[in-house]
């Protein structure tokens, strides 16, 4: 069952925009509900219900997605973040918005230092992913904080080796997220996974440079233009610089 504005989906595609089951749009809640996932039969609290009752868990949510960050940024050569961001959300199974998105920008991110620079290891990707997926979805809404933001902090960390003790390295990482969620506040309308990744990663772009002395490839403001608009139904279009148009 699909609402009338969803596009027809075959079976085998995953619902990427609502209820990946049925395709319904989410509902979201300022206070918690338990809810039992309809994949793993875990029972947790969540603050998303689909009308008809279908709860996925984040970690179930992400299965697939995950694997295809991971082989994306394992194998990649490039020393562009955003470019290998744009090409793994082109992917069918990153959805349109959900907690994928954090696992990833850490990894495009740790991914591209490591080439340019030759330093970190296949590993080093996969703690990005790690530590980035642990964000629940939604965090935006509730926490606030945005999980974009945490996930370029997260690949600072990283590159960084940074822990609780460190000083700079500590530190350095937390500028990072500051000016990222700077950045993330002063979009306008609800969130967009979408958005909140292209934002991040032109800040990251900037602070790497400034802190790190690592010149990403970018891609230039003119061409930086959204692909996934027509998928979200609470785009802010007009009110967002990457619509286009
Ligand atoms: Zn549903
Ligand atoms: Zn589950």
């Amino acid at each position: 069952m699909t609402s009338q504005q969803d596009p027809p989906q075959t079976p085998s595609q995953k619902h990427t925009e609502n209820c990946m089951v049925c395709g319904l749009e989410l509902h979201y809640l300022d206070r918690p509900t338990s809810n039992t996932c309809i994949y793993c039969n875990k029972t947790e609290e969540g603050y998303f219900v689909c009308p008809d009752g279908h709860y996925v868990c984040d970690p179930c949510h992400s299965a697939g997605a995950l694997e295809i960050i991971e082989r994306a940024c394992t194998a990649s050569t490039s020393i562009n973040p955003m470019e290998l961001a744009l090409a793994i959300m082109r992917h069918p199974r990153i959805p349109m918005h959900g907690s994928e998105h954090h696992g990833m920008i850490a990894a495009v991110l740790v991914t591209a230092h490591k080439n340019i620079t030759g330093e970190g290891t296949e590993d080093d990707i996969k703690e990005a992913i790690r530590r980035g997926s642990q964000i629940p979805a939604g965090y935006c809404g509730l926490f606030g904080t945005d999980a974009a933001a945490i996930a370029t902090g997260i690949a600072l960390a990283v590159i960084l080796k940074a822990t609780p003790l460190s000083d700079l390295e500590r530190s350095r990482s937390i500028t990072m997220t500051s000016r990222a969620l700077a950045a993330i506040s002063n979009n306008r309308g609800p969130r967009c996974c979408k958005r909140s990744t292209m934002t991040v990663i032109e800040v990251a772009t900037e602070y790497f440079r400034e802190v790190l002395g690592v010149e990403f490839g970018h891609v230039p403001a003119a061409r930086l233009k959204c692909e996934h608009s027509h998928r979200n139904k609470v785009c802010a279009k007009e009110d967002c610089r990457y619509y286009p148009g």
